[in-house]
C-alpha cells in the first residue's frame, strides 16, 4: 500500500508542477477522464483547446475541490445552486451558472455563463486542493468516444500529454448539465443525476430538458466510436441486421441489464470492440430501455450512431 500511496503522490506533484508551468494533464474523475489546465493559464488553456482539436465554441467546464474557489468563477450563486451543491457535490453534475467578468472567456466559449463541478474523485480533488480550479472537458480527440481509463487517454494522446492514473471511472458518463434561473432548472445535458433525482431535492424547482441542441458543443453526433454504430429497435435477426446494413462483420455492443453498470462500461466496450477487425457495431433499444434511468446512456448511443434502424 506505501508503494502505491507514495506513486500517487509522486504522479501528483508532477502533475501539479505541468498545470503550473502552463501545462495540460489528463486527470481522473468520477464521471470520464479530463484534459485538464489551471484556470488561471491562458496558455494552459488554449493548449486544451488545441491537443483536443476542440472547436472554440465548445466551453470547458471548470472543476472546484470547495466552495470557496467559486468565488473566482462566478458572479451569483442563487438559493437553489446552494441547495443543489449540498445535495451532490462532489459528484456528476454541472451547474451553469453567471461566469465572474474576471474568468477567462476562452473557458466559457465567450459566452456570460460557466460549467462549473466538484469532482468525486479524491485524486481530481487533491490536485485541485495543491493548484486551484481546473478547466476541463474530456479527454479525448474532439466527437470521439470519452475516456474511462488512464489506458484510454494515453493511447489518445500518446506522449504529448502526462496522465494521472486514477484507476477506472466509476460513473463511466459524463456529468448532468443544468442551467440555473431563479427558481427553474433546465437540463441540457442529461446524466446520472436524474430528473428525478433533482426534484427530490428541490421539490419546489420547476425542471424542464431543454431543446437538444441548447447545449453548445452537445451535438448531434458526437462520442463516436472508430466504426459506424448502429441501433435496431424491436425485435431483429442477425440475418435481418446483416442485410440492413448490407455486412456481416458486425458484432453487438451488449449492455449490462443495470443502467449503472451499462454508463460504467458503455465506453469501454465501444473502444474496445472497434478496435477489433469489425466493419460495424450495433446496439439493440430493448422496451425497458425507453425508460428514465435509461435516458442518458440512450442520450450518448444516439449521438454516438451513425443510424437507427
Ligand atoms: P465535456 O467536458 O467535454 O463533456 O464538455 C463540456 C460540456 O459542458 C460542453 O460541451 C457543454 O455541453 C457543457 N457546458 C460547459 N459550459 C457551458 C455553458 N456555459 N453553457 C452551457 N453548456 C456548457
Ligand atoms: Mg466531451
Amino acid at each position: 500500500m506505501k508503494s502505491s500511496s507514495t506513486k500517487i503522490s509522486r504522479e501528483l506533484s508532477r502533475a501539479a508542477d505541468i498545470l503550473n508551468k502552463d501545462g495540460v494533464v489528463g486527470i481522473p474523475t468520477e464521471t470520464v477522464y479530463g484534459l485538464a489546465a489551471s484556470i488561471f493559464s491562458k496558455e494552459g488553456i488554449s493548449k486544451i483547446f488545441k491537443v483536443k482539436e476542440r472547436p472554440s465554441f465548445d466551453p470547458l467546464i471548470v472543476h472546484i475541490s470547495n466552495l470557496h474557489q467559486k468565488e473566482d468563477i462566478v458572479r451569483e450563486w442563487p438559493a437553489l445552486a446552494e441547495i443543489l451543491a449540498k445535495n451532490f457535490w462532489p459528484g456528476p453534475l454541472t451547474m451553469v451558472l453567471k461566469k465572474n467578468t474576471k474568468l477567462n472567456s476562452m473557458i466559457t466559449s465567450g459566452l456570460d455563463t460557466v460549467g462549473i463541478r466538484m469532482p468525486k474523485h479524491s485524486v481530481a480533488l487533491e490536485l485541485i486542493d495543491q493548484v486551484g480550479p481546473l478547466a476541463a472537458p474530456s479527454a479525448n480527440k474532439f466527437g470521439k468516444t470519452s475516456p474511462t481509463s488512464a489506458e484510454h487517454v494515453k493511447s489518445e494522446f500518446k506522449e504529448e500529454v502526462f496522465v494521472l492514473n486514477g484507476g477506472t471511472c466509476e460513473v463511466g458518463l459524463e456529468s448532468t448539465v443544468i442551467a440555473i434561473e431563479d427558481t427553474k432548472i433546465l437540463i441540457l445535458r442529461p446524466g446520472m443525476i436524474s430528473e428525478k433525482m433533482l426534484r427530490d431535492a428541490t421539490p419546489h424547482a420547476r425542471i424542464s430538458y431543454a431543446e437538444s441542441s441548447a447545449s453548445p458543443g452537445h451535438l448531434k453526433h458526437h462520442y463516436q466510436p472508430k466504426i459506424p454504430l448502429y441501433i435496431f429497435e424491436g425485435e431483429v435477426s442477425a440475418e435481418t441486421i446483416s442485410s440492413q446494413i448490407q455486412n456481416q462483420n458486425w458484432k453487438e455492443l451488449e449492455l449490462d441489464t443495470s443502467p449503472a453498470i451499462a454508463a460504467r462500461q458503455l465506453y469501454e466496450s465501444m473502444r474496445k470492440l472497434s478496435n477489433k477487425k469489425l466493419d460495424a457495431l450495433i446496439v439493440l433499444k430493448k422496451p425497458n430501455h425507453s425508460s428514465a434511468d435509461w435516458l442518458p446512456i440512450w442520450d450518448r448511443l444516439t449521438r454516438a450512431s451513425s443510424k437507427t434502424y
